[in-house]
């Protein structure tokens, strides 16, 4: 039968045998962070020429790039952004008329960007006019851009004035020619996922310059990384204690050439106790005080992150927030079902199967259930992968590389190590267990759902609710209501008494109070794309829910590549089915439930 649970020892140990023979050799060169970057030649001129192979790798093969591209952003206009602060600034439209250096210009069209998504079109120009910026607003909105893109711009015509000397990377000899790496640039993320993600942007986006980006993180070997940061590094990407560790050898990293800083997923840094390291990051240069500007992304903006603003953002900064953060898309079809742990396996695969062949991320609570769940569906012929924190950085890079690549479009996790990343066509996510109160709660729970619903795209969430999730009703249950989804009944007890959906009491609207930043002391709410200043300031921003419903494209544009799906044994799914399809979004619950 399908669904019955099998005996797991004796799965475990069938996928052990098979995964062994499978294993690909992994060298150590294959960590992400070694990823070719575009490599500056000091006889170029101005701009780099083309290397036609670097931006298939960079930018995919350029009839797929319009998979980006043809996005349906026709009713981006919608989407709220909400800007906080004395100063107003006046969106852009286009990327056309940014005032972008041409190269950026060129890059951007590469990358098959035709609109800048809300955030972008107020943090591009803001970052261009010299603001220091904080953005709240989550993974999925085009965040990385948001900065990168004005940035590398601004950066890109001075790139010769201001950058360290290096070695040409052509006549490099390693060993001999290494320098101290002394960026412009550094981005500070909460994961090595979320790193990575920044760099490859990153590499995208510094095609054709002279601006080297490099990355470093924990789980690989230092010297490897010391190795790249020693050809030169402009761009700098880095998870806390890599940086510390590589902060505190001064001959192989100084900042006292940076110019600007992001921290990016600031409430995760903070949330997971980086707060020392942080502070020695960003007080550890000897850069020239009132020389380099700040942007603080977040998803939420909690009172550490706010303290952390207060500490190294000029008074003067500009503050954007898309939607309510914390709160879901309503693209995002949300859908709770009450199963307790005996019955979740079987719910499980009967998920898979009334949706096959989509990319779907399964969050777990714990390491040990990311392998038995695992070892389980792949035992079922179901091409699954997994990743979480006891795994080594190279296996986590091969997971989510086979994930991305559609070999294994499905992926267990825990969710710490996939908060951060970014697959543009996972169509379902499923909580096959809910994030308790005491590990992130309901902030968890929209970052984990947000995996799903990426830029212009649709998804659905489902979520396994057991008795153990009680704590997590009540907010849950306004989350649901806010995003106009359905309640199922055995929620029902938890609607507040009064429904009305536009004025739900959130615990962490406190957050948004606009006079505990230094400097913002007036917020509002335009639509993106409206440049208009009247009407901006309208108070109303509180509590008003996302207004992101609909951000474009139909369900099945972006389905999984079917490659590899469907492998053998499964005689538990129909695993000749065509993968690839949308997730079955009409029907609230798999058949039968
Ligand atoms: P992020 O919020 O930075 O994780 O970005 C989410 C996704 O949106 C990434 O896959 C980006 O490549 C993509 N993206 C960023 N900006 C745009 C844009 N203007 N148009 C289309 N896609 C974008």
């Amino acid at each position: 039968m399908a669904s019955e649970a099998p005996n797991q020892e004796g799965w475990v140990e069938a996928k052990d045998e098979e995964a062994l023979a499978n294993v690909p050799v992994v060298t150590a060169q294959k960590w992400d962070g070694s990823a070719k970057v575009y490599q500056w030649n000091d006889e170029f001129g101005d701009v780099g020429p083309k290397f036609p192979d670097l931006e298939v790798e960079l930018f995919g093969a350029p009839e797929s790039r319009h998979e980006v591209a043809g996005l349906d952003f026709s009713r981006i206009e919608e989407i709220e952004v909400h800007q906080e602060g004395p100063r107003k600034i006046d969106p852009i439209g286009t990327f056309n008329g940014a005032g972008l250096h041409p190269v950026m210009l060129e890059n951007v069209e590469l990358c098959g960007y035709q609109t800048p998504t809300p955030i972008q079109k107020f943090t591009i120009p803001s970052i261009l006019q010299g603001h220091d910026v904080i953005g709240i607003a989550q993974t999925g909105s085009g965040k990385t851009a948001a900065y990168l893109i004005p940035i590398l711009s601004k950066l890109m015509g001075k790139a010769k004035k201001l950058a360290a000397p290096r070695p040409n990377p052509v006549t490099f000899r390693e060993g001999i020619d290494g320098v101290c790496a002394e960026p412009l640039v550094l981005i500070v993320a909460p994961t090595r996922e979320l790193a990575v993600q920044i760099f490859n942007e990153a590499r995208k986006l510094c095609y054709r310059t002279m601006l080297r980006p490099c990355v470093v993180y924990g789980g690989i070997p230092v010297m490897e990384q010391i190795n790249l940061l020693q050809k030169g590094c402009d761009i700098l990407v880095g998870t806390p204690g890599r940086l510390v560790d590589s902060i505190q050898r001064p001959r192989v990293l100084t900042l006292r050439r940076l110019k600007h800083i992001v921290i990016d997923e600031a409430d995760e840094m903070l949330d997971a106790g980086w707060e020392d390291d942080l502070q020695q990051i960003l007080g550890g240069g000897e850069q020239d005080e009132g020389n380099v500007s700040f942007y603080l992304f977040s998803a939420t903006f909690p009172k550490a992150a706010r303290d952390l603003a207060k500490e190294y953002l000029a008074a003067s900064h500009v503050r954007f927030r898309v939607g309510r953060a914390g709160s879901t898309t309503e693209n995002i079809q949300q859908i709770v079902l009450q199963a307790e742990g005996h019955e979740k396996r079987d719910m499980l695969v009967k998920l898979l199967e009334t949706n096959p062949g989509v990319r779907t991320i399964i969050f777990v609570n714990s390491r040990r259930e990311a392998d038995n769940l695992d070892a389980f569906l792949w035992n079922l012929g179901l091409p699954v992968t997994s990743i979480h924190s006891d795994r080594s950085q190279v296996e986590r890079e091969a997971a989510l590389r086979a994930f991305r690549a559609g070999t294994a479009p499905i992926l267990v996790a825990t969710g710490v190590t996939a908060r951060g990343i970014d697959v543009p066509n996972v169509m379902h996510v499923i909580n096959y267990d809910l994030p308790s109160i005491d590990h992130g709660g309901i902030e968890e729970y929209t970052h984990r759902i947000g995996r799903t619903g990426r830029i212009g795209h649709r998804g659905v969430a489902t979520s396994l609710f057991s008795e153990r999730d009680i704590d997590l009703a009540s907010v849950l249950t306004r989350t649901l209501l806010e995003t106009n989804q359905e309640i199922p009944e055995f929620l029902e007890s938890y609607k507040p008494a009064d429904t009305d959906r536009k004025h739900l009491k959130f615990e962490t609207e406190s957050d948004f109070d606009p006079n505990d930043v230094a400097g913002a002391n007036d917020m509002g709410g335009a639509p993106a794309g409206d440049g208009s200043a009247p009407g901006w300031g309208s108070g109303e921003a509180q509590g008003e829910p996302a207004a992101s419903g609909g951000w474009g494209a139909s369900n099945g544009d972006a389905a999984a590549e079917t490659g590899a799906w469907g492998s053998g044994g499964g005689d538990a799914v129909a695993a000749d089915n065509a993968w690839g399809v949308a997730p079955d979004t009409t029907s609230k619950a798999p058949g039968g439930w």
